[in-house]
C-alpha cells in the first residue's frame, strides 16, 4: 500500500460522469481510530450562515480495509461511524453536484466548481493532519486545467504542476475547506500587487469581455486595500497560506453572489455586468460598478473575517450554527469599505460612490423592521432570520450588511470629527489587523470577543464610542447620519421615487399575474387588509396585469383617494376599498456641496 506509512489524509477526486453531475471521491486514512473511525461533513460553509446539510448530496458511501468491507453507519445528520479496523481505511463515495451557487458544488461538461465543505469528509481526531487531494482529469476533457489557491503537493509522487491535474495539499482540514477549486477552460488573466500573484478566472462563455480593463481596475482595488492595512510594509496577508490569490468567477445568466476564502474568492456575476471591448471608452456602468464592489468586498474579507475573526469563529463549529453578535463588524464594515475602496482606488467617481451610498440608505430606511431588531441581534439571529427571509422580513428585521455599512460610515465620520481629522475608521481596521488578525495566524488564536469593540475603538483612536454602539448597534435608533454628513459638506434628503400615490407594497410580475410580495406595515394595503400572496386583478374595475399598468393607473389617482381593489386570495375573488397613501419618500439624495462649488 503506497499510503500506509503516510500520515496525511488523501483524497482522489474524479469525474467519470460529468453529464450526471457526479463527483467520485476515494479517500485513504492511513491510521484510522482503532475504536472505529468517525467521519463528518460540515453542515454549513463559513461565510454563509445557514445550516445547509451538505451530507444530503452524498448518494453512496462504502468503506474497505485491505480490500475487505468495513461496516459504516450514519450517526445523526452529518456523521458516519466505521467499524474498528487496523487500517489503512479506504472510503469511496459519490456526490451529486448540480447547484449554481458559490456555496456548494456544480459539475457538468462546461466546468466543475467545488467547495471542500461539499466534497471532503473530515476525519475526526485527524483534523490537524496534512491533507492531500489528487484531482484526476475527466477522460472526456483531458484539456481541462485546475484553478485554485490550494498549494501544489510538492513532496508528493503525484505532485501537480500549477494548473495541472495531480496532487495539491493543505496543512490541515480547516485549510482544505478554504480553497475552492475550478476545473475547466476558463478565461484567465493575472497580475502582481506588491510581489503577490493574483489570478482572475472567468468561466466561459463571456463574449467580447474587456479583460484588460477588468484586470486594471481590480489591480488598483487590491493595491488600495493592501496599502490601507499595511501602509508601511505593504505586506500581503494571504502569502501565509498560498502563493497566489485566485478570483474564481462563475459567469451566469442572472445569478449574483460571492463567498470569501483565505486566499481566494468564489464569485457569481451576470454576463451583462461585465464590460465588453465595444464599451472601452464608456463610463463605468452601474452593473460593472457592482461587480467591482463585489470583488472589493470579498478581497477585504481576506483581512476582515478570514484573519480578524470573532472569538466565536476561532475555531468554527461546523456541525452546528455558530452564533456571534459581531457580523455588523465583519459584514457591515466590509460592506462599507467595499464601495468606498472602489472609489479610493480611482475606479469610479466620487459621484458614482455617493450613488451607491444612496441605494444603501434607501434599502435600510424602507422597512420598519429596523425599529424592531438591532444589527447586533440581526447578526446573532442570521441563521434563522436574515438567511431565512420571507414576505414579512422588511417589517421584522434589519440587515447587518446595509445598516452595518451605515453604522461604519457613522463611526468613521464620528471618529474623524472627534479627532479633528487625525484618525478615522481606517485606524480601527489597522488596529484590529495588528492586534488580532496577524496574531491569529501566528498560532495564537485571538478572536474578537463579543463585547470588545468599544475598547478596541478607544485603544485605536482614543474615542469613546460606547454610547454610539449602545444606541445604534445594540439599539434600534436611526443613525445620526444627516448631522454627521452635513459636517462633511454632504446634505442628505429624502424624496419620492415616483409621484404616483401608493399601495405601500412590493410586487412581483408573475405567471399568475401581479402578486404582492410584501405589504409594508401600516401602509395603505395593510390598513385595507391586502396580504402578501394576493394576486391583483383590477383597480376601480380596470385590469392591472403588471406593475407598469398599475403605476400608470395610480398616477392618475390622488393621494388619499379611495379605490376599489379586486384580487384573488387562495383562489377566491375578493374586494377591498383601499385609501391610497401619498408617494413614499423612499429615495435618498446625497447632495455634495463640494461638487456644486466647482460648478
Ligand atoms: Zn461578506
Amino acid at each position: 500500500m503506497t499510503h500506509s506509512h503516510s500520515p496525511a489524509i488523501e483524497y482522489v477526486v474524479s469525474f467519470p460522469d460529468l453529464a450526471g453531475h457526479r463527483i467520485h471521491v476515494e479517500m485513504t486514512i492511513a491510521h484510522p481510530d482503532p475504536q472505529g473511525q468517525v467521519l463528518f461533513l460540515p453542515a454549513w460553509i463559513p461565510g454563509s450562515y445557514l445550516i445547509r446539510d451538505f451530507s444530503r448530496q452524498i448518494e453512496t458511501i462504502q468503506a474497505t480495509s485491505n480490500d475487505r468491507p468495513v461496516d459504516i453507519q450514519k450517526r445523526g445528520d452529518h456523521e458516519w461511524v466505521c467499524a474498528p479496523c487496523a487500517g489503512p481505511l479506504q472510503l469511496k463515495y459519490v456526490i451529486y453536484a448540480w447547484d449554481l451557487s458559490v456555496r456548494t458544488a456544480r459539475v457538468d461538461e462546461n466546468y466543475a466548481f467545488l467547495n471542500g465543505t461539499s466534497v471532503f469528509l473530515g476525519v475526526r481526531g485527524q483534523e490537524d493532519v496534512p491533507q492531500v487531494v489528487c484531482f484526476e482529469a475527466p477522460q472526456t476533457h483531458p484539456e481541462w486545467r485546475v484553478y485554485t489557491s490550494l498549494p501544489c503537493a510538492q513532496e508528493h509522487p503525484q505532485a501537480a504542476q500549477r494548473h495541472q491535474f495531480g496532487a495539491y495539499t493543505a496543512p490541515d482540514y480547516d485549510a482544505l475547506l478554504d480553497h475552492p477549486v475550478l476545473l475547466g477552460q476558463p478565461l484567465v488573466t493575472e497580475f502582481e500587487v506588491y510581489g503577490a500573484r493574483h489570478e482572475l478566472v472567468f468561466t466561459q462563455p463571456v463574449p467580447d469581455i474587456d479583460l484588460e480593463r477588468i484586470r486594471r481596475d481590480v489591480e488598483k482595488i487590491c493595491a488600495t486595500q493592501i496599502e490601507l492595512f499595511e501602509p508601511d510594509t505593504r505586506e500581503v496577508p494571504f502569502l501565509d497560506s498560498a502563493d497566489r490569490y485566485t478570483f474564481i468567477t462563475m459567469v451566469t445568466e442572472n445569478s449574483y453572489g460571492g463567498l470569501e476564502h483565505r486566499s481566494s474568492t468564489a464569485l457569481m456575476i451576470p454576463r451583462h455586468h461585465l464590460p465588453t471591448r465595444a464599451q472601452a471608452d464608456a463610463p463605468v456602468t452601474k452593473e460593472y460598478q457592482s461587480f467591482l464592489g463585489l470583488v472589493s468586498h470579498e478581497y477585504f474579507h481576506t483581512w476582515n473575517v478570514k484573519r480578524i475573526k470573532p472569538a466565536a469563529f476561532s475555531p468554527y463549529q461546523l456541525l452546528v450554527p455558530n452564533h456571534t453578535h459581531l457580523l455588523w463588524v465583519f459584514e457591515g464594515f466590509t460592506s462599507y469599505y467595499d464601495d468606498l475602496l472602489v472609489w479610493r482606488a480611482g475606479a469610479v467617481t466620487r459621484r458614482a460612490y455617493l450613488d451607491r451610498l444612496e441605494q444603501i440608505m434607501a434599502h435600510v430606511y424602507r422597512g420598519s423592521g429596523r425599529f424592531k431588531q438591532s444589527i447586533a441581534h440581526s447578526s446573532y439571529d442570521a441563521w434563522t432570520r436574515f438567511y431565512k427571509q420571507d414576505e414579512n422580513s422588511p417589517n421584522a428585521i434589519v440587515s447587518y450588511y446595509t445598516k452595518g455599512a451605515l453604522a461604519a460610515l457613522g463611526l468613521d465620520l464620528l471618529i474623524q470629527q472627534r479627532t479633528d481629522g487625525q484618525h478615522s475608521l481606517d485606524d480601527v481596521m489597522r488596529y484590529m489587523w495588528q492586534h488580532y488578525g496577524k496574531h491569529y495566524y501566528r498560532g495564537q488564536p485571538k478572536g474578537i470577543g463579543e463585547d470588545d469593540m468599544p475598547a478596541i475603538i478607544e485603544a485605536a483612536v482614543g474615542v469613546d464610542c460606547s454610547d454610539y454602539i449602545e444606541h445604534y448597534v445594540y439599539g434600534c435608533a436611526d443613525l445620526p447620519l444627516p448631522e454627521l454628513l452635513k459636517q462633511q459638506g454632504i446634505e442628505m434628503r429624502w424624496q419620492a421615487q415616483n409621484t404616483a400615490p401608493s399601495l405601500n407594497v412590493l410586487l412581483d410580475d408573475g405567471p399568475a399575474g401581479l402578486t404582492i410580495r410584501t405589504v409594508y406595515e401600516q401602509g395603505a394595503a395593510h390598513r385595507a387588509g391586502l396580504s402578501a400572496g394576493d394576486t391583483l386583478i383590477a383597480i376601480n374595475q380596470l385590469r392591472v396585469p403588471d406593475q407598469s399598468t398599475l403605476k400608470q393607473l395610480l398616477s392618475r389617482c390622488q393621494a388619499d383617494q379611495e379605490v376599489l381593489v379586486h384580487f384573488f386570495r387562495d383562489g377566491v375573488l375578493q374586494e377591498r376599498r383601499v385609501r391610497l397613501f401619498p408617494a413614499p419618500q423612499d429615495k435618498c439624495v446625497l447632495i455634495d456641496k463640494s461638487e456644486s462649488t466647482h460648478e
